[in-house]
């Protein structure tokens, strides 16, 4: 027999992306950079890559930040480098496996990212890596304050600078304003601004806040006309984004009065000027509001997405969390029997969504309804419905229980009260669903089955950023979307934050939510006239445009 104790098997490292996260706003990432994303097992992510892209990843996997905020675990360029080849040694290649180890930097890896280095050590020692581009701060930042780098009639040239050229031992991708200890690299090639001023065309500076008025006077003292039009803009293409315009001359001392901190681009140039015609970021008719949304955690993104589209800065503050109910007797009798009641009602498209899973549990589906009248309270429970083949035959035109009642009543009794008796209603609604409906039908002479078929529950606490938020009065409005909401954030504030909330406007989805919300001394300022997410946001929409 051959001896093979001397050979040992050794696993080949998994591939290294290096990957270009963009500026900011999560849609500048690339398809290439979120399928990465999801095929990573370990994540080595700066502070300016929005952190929101991790939701791409697989469950199981590693997050490791080393970015300069966290100050106790900051690595050096060297950590990081080691701590990329180290990981994806330990990770491994295995057959049939693109399990990889993700870099994700802000912006694009090799523009001012350090990247470069990152890819040569990767070479170096012997460790596969790709590298995905991405939308660099430097390009995407002018395009969202209105400024295109190029124009025609204009500048036909545009050049990327570090600002930041004093302190070459920082690394820039975690860079976000800690200035720290200024270390001066005789070796490193220096800006020569007197070309660069003699250049002209658009110059776009990258981590230059803290040395603006040094790049500004010697641009100046190189030649460039103190006229120029400039701009710095601060946390591009994110809804907290900040422009400052001034001449060249004026911009650091406009910039600092602002406030204006890294991270921010600054553009020297004659298309600055275009801002004022293309400025359609900061126009939006959202921008400048920070809301938050306090709704299920299951349910918060629908009005989340519509407002950020309009531009706002979205907080969520889940306030209900949905639990399935402990028994669910009375819940299978009802629904191995649909065929007994003449008009099954939803309330909610969570009862829609959860009446489905325990139909599938009774290895049952939508044709347990056939034959059956099936009622929707409004357009979100009607849409629920419709994701399960059922298109309701019932849906009043305001969306509050007293009304789907009146409808009912309408339908099936003619009108006449009383005229419901015999007929049996199914109604499959939360725990806390209001009693209103299930009286109405019941007064009216129907038999009500009025079942539970998901429980609300309180969260334990509030997200540390929206106690922050509201404590720092940094929330414009806050947005109910039911009475429970209202309720829940009452118990869920400490009892100094309640007072905050008066200080903030309050958008109320119709007059039940907002009954409650007065009940606790914080009237609604706004109650959306149809009783709806797109309700809601229309009358924000119109709120925000009369101030
Ligand atoms: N690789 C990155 C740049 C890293 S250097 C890229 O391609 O964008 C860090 C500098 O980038 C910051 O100091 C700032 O000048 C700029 N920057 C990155 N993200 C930014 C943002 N959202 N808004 C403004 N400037 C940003």
């Amino acid at each position: 027999m051959t001896d093979n104790s001397h050979i040992r098997i050794i696993k080949p490292p998994a591939t290294v992306f290096l990957v270009g996260a963009g500026p900011g706003d999560a849609g500048l990432a690339t398809t290439a950079a979120t399928e990465a994303l999801q095929k990573a097992a370990c994540v080595i992510y700066d502070a300016l890559a929005n952190p929101v892209l991790l939701k791409y990843c697989p469950p199981d996997c590693e997050y490791i930040y080393v970015g300069k905020q966290a100050a106790a675990h900051t690595l050096s360029q060297d950590g990081i480098n080691r701590l990329l080849v180290d990981k994806a040694r330990s990770i491994g290649q295995k057959a049939m496996d693109a399990r990889c180890v993700v870099r994700l930097k802000g912006g694009d890896p090799y523009v001012f990212g350090r990247g470069g280095e990152e890819g040569e050590f990767l070479r170096q020692a012997g460790v596969p890596f790709r590298t995905i581009p991405g939308i660099t701060a430097g390009l995407a930042g002018p395009a969202y304050a209105g400024i295109p780098v190029t124009h025609r009639e204009l500048t036909s040239t545009v050049t990327f600078v570090t600002g930041h050229e004093r302190d070459r031992t920082e690394s820039p991708a975690g860079a976000t304003g800690a200035a720290g200890a200024v270390t001066a690299d005789p070796a490193a090639p220096r800006v020569n601004y007197k070309a660069l001023a003699q250049l002209g065309g658009t110059l776009v500076f990258y981590m230059g806040v803290k040395n603006l008025p040094d790049i500004a006077s010697q641009l100046i003292a190189g030649g460039m006309p103190a006229s120029t039009p400039a701009a710095v803009i601060h946390k591009a293409t994110l809804p907290q984004q900040r422009t400052v315009v001034a001449a060249l001359c004026d911009i650091a001392a406009q910039a600092k009065a602002a406030g204006i901190t890294a991270p921010a681009i600054t553009i020297v140039g004659e298309v600055v000027k275009l801002r004022a015609e293309l400025n359609w970021f900061e126009s939006q008719p959202l921008f400048g509001q920070t809301i938050l949304v306090t709704r299920t955690r299951q349910q918060a993104s629908g009005l989340t997405a519509g407002l950020t589209s309009l531009g706002a800065n979205v907080l969520e503050a889940p306030t209900i969390e949905i639990t399935q109910p402990d028994d669910f007797t009375a819940t299978d009798a009802a629904l191995k029997n649909l065929a007994e009641f003449d008009c099954v009602v939803f309330t909610s498209a969570n009862g829609v969504e959860a009446a489905w899973r325990r139909l599938r549990v009774l290895g049952l589906d939508c044709r347990a309804f056939a034959g059956r009248q099936v009622a929707a309270i409004g357009p979100a429970t009607h849409e629920a419905l419709g994701n399960i083949g059922i298109v309701a035959d019932l849906m009043p035109e305001e969306f509050v229980g007293e009304k789907l009642a009146e409808l009912i009543i309408a339908s099936f009794g003619k009108g006449y009260a009383s005229s419901l008796a015999g007929r049996k209603f199914l109604l499959l609604r939360a725990d806390i669903a209001r009693p209103a409906l299930r009286e109405a039908l019941a007064q009216a002479g129907a038999q009500v089955t009025d079942i539970a078929i998901y429980n609300t529950r309180r969260p334990a606490s509030l997200p540390a950023e929206v106690l922050a938020a509201l404590e720092a009065g940094n929330i414009n409005w806050i947005t109910f979307t039911s009475a429970s909401t209202a309720d829940n954030l009452y118990e869920m504030l400490p009892e100094q934050l309640r007072s905050a909330v008066k200080n903030c406007k309050r958008l109320s989805i119709g007059p039940i939510t907002s009954q409650s919300l007065a009940a606790h001394g914080w009237p609604a300022t706004v109650e959306a006239a149809q009783h709806d997410i797109p309700g809601m946001i229309q009358a924000l929409l119109a709120a925000v445009s009369k101030a």
